[in-house]
This record gives structure tokens, C-alpha cells and sequence, in this order.
């Protein structure tokens, strides 16, 4: 007798999702996971210290009402348009839970963020991509052409971090009979997000999370834009108190003095840019990114990617590869950090490009 028969068919036969290294002990610097090198501005910690108090054995608000508020004043939107979640991680669950049935299709174009596939998965539906096409446009009648019932675009991408142009999402949105979800988990690095396209298309979700910007990926937590309509249906599938006081009480410090990140994304904005054109003279090829990370080809006949991965770890630098991807075999990805962190990483590839 083993434990395999009582466990889901789709459980047993799923790898389940990797996420990068979390290293202990060692000190290294963390560009894998794309969370912000700064620490979360000072109101917000402090909000956070003020929090620690008996008041912690009450349940804390279901709906997470006084983020949505905040949310709503920030952002310009009705906060019954907003739906938190424990990350937005927990906001793509929901959604796949409101939309999909067993056996239904979630489609989006590839590479891509790497968790939608094995959240299908669970959900019993039937993950299918199709590559972004060569100008980084969507594919949009070979997607719509699977009939899906959700499609997910990451704009800007993961782990590309090109962000297709708006009036592509329209297109989408025009042309499917399904459910549009703009994952916008680096859309504070990018040009222009695309919140406005909400009022005109009833079909669209939009979500967001305070794990890179917002330098919170601890608190876990995430926002969902979508219409009033949906908003109801999704309260009702996501878990009775799915944001838990603090981390309700960091978003709302967050939102309201959201003036004190701007200097921290504009400074990962430059060094953004910055470390692309010094990666370029050294013969790596990295085009641009509107994301708080950079994919870059390494040099031809050198180490592979893999070998740079372990190589910059030797020398104190996480890096993430995603080697199972035969497009992304020769490349590798570079969360941005702090300008010291940056000078330090080049010198590491540096010495590296030297030793051979
Ligand atoms: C990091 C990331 C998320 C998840 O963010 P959390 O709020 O930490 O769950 C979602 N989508 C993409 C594309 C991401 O890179």
C-alpha cells in the first residue's frame, strides 16, 4: 500500500514549482528572486513595530477593506474593483479558481512566469503556450485559437522583461471569449501600466504585488484590479482572512507613502540601464528591460550559463538560470541591486572573463 492512492492523479504526476534559493548562513548578494535591494521605507516599519500589540488575537478585516481603500486613493479606482491577496500569487490561485474547470485551458505566450503552469495544474485545467512572437507582440489568434478560458500575460515579462505594447492587451481582450490577466508584478519598473485600460474592458484583471517594488516579498502581499462584477465572484472562492493584520497594516503604510519609493525605482531603474550597457561592452547580450532585472545572453564560447551560475555563486553572487528551457539555456538573470552591488558584481564577472 502506498500513499498513491489516495493522493490526486494531478498532485502525484506534478513536480510542483521551484522558487529560487533562499540561501542561509554565507552571506551572498541576493540578485535571484528580483526583490528590492532597499529596505522598506521607514513609516511603513514603523507602522509595522506600532502593529505588535495585544489587538493581534482578533481576526483581522476578511476583505482586507482598509488596504482596498488605500489602494483606491492611490490608484484612482473604486476599492470594490480591488481584491487582495497573500501575495498575488494567492490572487492568480483565485483566479483560476473563479474561471477554470477541470479539463478547461489556461493559456499564455512563453517564456513566462513559471508558476502559472503548475497552478492549472492543480486546478485541473490544461496549461498550453505559445511563444511570444519575434517583436515581442502577443500571438493572440494562436492563443485564442486554444479556446481558453484565462490567458496570462506578464508584462513586463518574466523572465525577458520586455513589456508588450498596451494596444496588444486590447487586442487580446477584443479578441477572446475568455478572461485577460495582466500580471503587473514588475509594472512599477516599466513605462506605463495598464490600470486605464480597465473602464473599457469588462474581461480584464490586473495584478499587482508589493514583493518588488514595494520591497515587502516577506508580508506577502498582492492587489487585484478587475470589474466590480468580478471582484464579487472572487471574495467569494479566496480564504476567509487570506490577509493576515500586519501584513494589512504594512500595505496600508505602503500605499499611503508611496512618494518615499520613488527614489528607490528610480534608482533600480538607472542602475537597470546602467549594468545593460556595461554587460554589453563585455560581450554578453542583453536587450532592454522595463522589469528591476536584466536576461542576458552570456558570451559565445565561453562558460555556459550554467557555469556562469555556479561560478558567480563561488564568488558570492546569486544569480537564476533556468536551464530546463531550451531557449534560456545560454542565458542568465540578473536580479538589479544596489549601485555597490552592482560595482561589485561587475567585478566579479570581470575577474571571471579574465580567469578564461
Ligand atoms: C514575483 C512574481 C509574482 C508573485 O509575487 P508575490 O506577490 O510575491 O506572490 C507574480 N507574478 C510574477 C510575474 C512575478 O515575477
Amino acid at each position: 500500500m502506498t500513499i498513491r492512492q489516495w493522493v490526486r492523479p494531478n498532485v502525484l504526476q506534478m513536480a510542483g514549482y521551484t522558487p529560487g534559493e533562499q540561501p542561509q548562513g554565507k552571506p551572498v548578494v541576493k540578485l535571484n528572486t528580483n526583490e528590492n535591494p532597499f529596505p522598506p521605507p521607514q513609516p511603513v516599519l514603523d507602522a509595522l513595530k506600532a502593529a505588535v500589540d495585544g489587538k493581534l488575537r482578533l481576526y483581522p478585516e476578511p476583505s482586507a477593506r482598509p488596504v482596498r481603500q488605500a489602494a483606491g486613493m492611490l490608484y484612482g479606482i473604486d476599492p470594490d474593483q480591488v481584491v487582495a491577496g497573500n501575495g498575488s500569487d494567492d490572487l492568480l490561485t483565485m483566479i483560476l479558481r473563479t474561471f477554470v474547470d477541470p479539463g478547461e485551458v489556461v493559456a499564455a505566450p512563453d517564456p513566462t512566469y513559471t508558476l502559472y503552469d503548475p497552478l492549472t495544474t492543480l486546478q485541473g485545467g490544461q496549461f498550453h503556450t505559445v511563444p511570444w512572437k519575434a517583436d515581442n507582440t502577443i500571438p493572440v489568434s494562436a492563443l485564442v485559437a486554444l479556446n481558453p478560458k484565462v490567458i496570462f500575460i506578464t508584462r513586463p515579462n518574466a523572465p525577458t522583461g520586455h513589456a508588450t505594447p498596451l494596444s496588444e492587451v486590447v487586442r487580446l481582450c477584443k479578441s477572446t471569449k475568455g478572461v485577460v490577466v495582466l500580471d503587473e508584478a514588475y509594472g512599477d519598473f516599466a513605462n506605463n501600466s495598464g490600470l486605464p485600460l480597465l473602464a473599457n474592458h469588462d474581461n480584464l484583471i490586473i495584478t499587482r504585488t508589493f514583493s518588488k517594488s514595494g520591497a515587502l516579498a516577506g508580508m506577502r502581499i498582492g492587489l487585484g484590479f478587475m470589474s466590480r462584477d468580478i471582484a464579487l465572484q472572487m471574495h467569494k472562492v479566496r480564504d476567509s482572512y487570506n490577509l493576515d493584520k500586519l501584513a494589512q497594516v504594512a500595505a496600508v503604510a505602503a500605499l499611503e507613502n508611496w512618494d518615499a519609493y520613488e527614489p528607490l525605482i528610480q534608482a533600480i531603474r538607472q542602475q537597470r540601464n546602467h549594468l545593460r550597457n556595461q554587460l554589453n561592452r563585455r560581450g554578453f547580450q542583453v536587450p532592454e528591460s522595463q522589469a528591476n532585472f536584466l536576461l542576458a545572453q552570456v558570451p559565445q564560447g565561453r562558460r555556459s550559463g550554467k557555469e556562469w551560475l555556479d561560478d558567480l555563486k563561488s564568488a558570492g553572487y546569486l544569480i537564476r538560470y533556468f536551464g530546463a528551457d531550451p531557449r534560456l539555456t545560454d542565458k542568465i538573470r540578473i536580479t538589479i541591486g544596489t549601485e555597490a552591488e552592482m560595482t561589485g558584481f561587475l567585478q566579479a564577472v570581470d575577474k571571471l572573463l579574465t580567469d578564461n
